[in-house]
């Protein structure tokens, strides 16, 4: 069985991250979408609320399950007995972290291969950083987002910042 793991911090799950993963959903047998814990990051979600709003927005997706780890990305993946991890490019600001990072992996893990996928250029300008801006300022992200999210970031902003929209 061909498996890849999706990593990420999916702080909130984007469209551009529901692009690739469908995509990577079509040439993997199965995707695990894990979400990394990383104590040095801030998020806006926790590690349970990002994990459950990804299995609510990649329900449609059968063959697609969610996880959450903690630690080396290429040791969780090699856990799993997964064969590839896959990685969204955007734009070339991307490449150079991702490039240090896939050989890394590669010294770490040989038989874990990083697999790249360019985003689509409609969401090539999109991170879940962005969507968080927008959405403090009370600004329109109802093309960026699946609606649950929308709905979860205007929730969780009007909680921070009650009276504020
Ligand atoms: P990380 O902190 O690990 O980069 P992210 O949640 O920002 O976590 O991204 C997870 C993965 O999704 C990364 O491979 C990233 O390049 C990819 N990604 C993020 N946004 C997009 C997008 N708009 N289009 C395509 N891939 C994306």
């Amino acid at each position: 069985m061909k498996l890849a793991i999706c990593p990420g911090s999916f702080d909130p799950v984007t469209n551009g991250h529901v692009d690739i993963i469908k995509r990577a959903a079509l040439l993997f047998d199965h995707i695990i979408v894990a979400v990394s814990v990383n104590s040095g990051k801030k998020p806006l979600f926790t590690e349970k609320e990002r994990v459950e709003l990804l299995k609510s927005v990649l329900k449609p997706f059968n063959n697609v399950s969610v996880d959450s780890f903690e630690g080396l990305t290429v040791n969780y993946t090699a856990q799993k007995n997964a064969q590839a991890i896959i990685r969204g490019l955007r734009a070339i600001s991307d490449f150079e972290n991702e490039f240090q990072m896939a050989l890394t992996n590669k010294k770490l893990q040989p038989k874990v291969e990083t697999v790249f996928m360019m985003a689509q250029a409609q969401w090539s300008f999109l991170s879940s950083s962005v969507v968080k801006e927008v959405a403090s300022f009370g600004g329109c992200i109802t093309d960026l987002v699946p609606p649950l999210i929308e709905k979860r970031l205007k929730e969780k902003f009007s909680a921070l910042h009650p009276g504020k929209n």
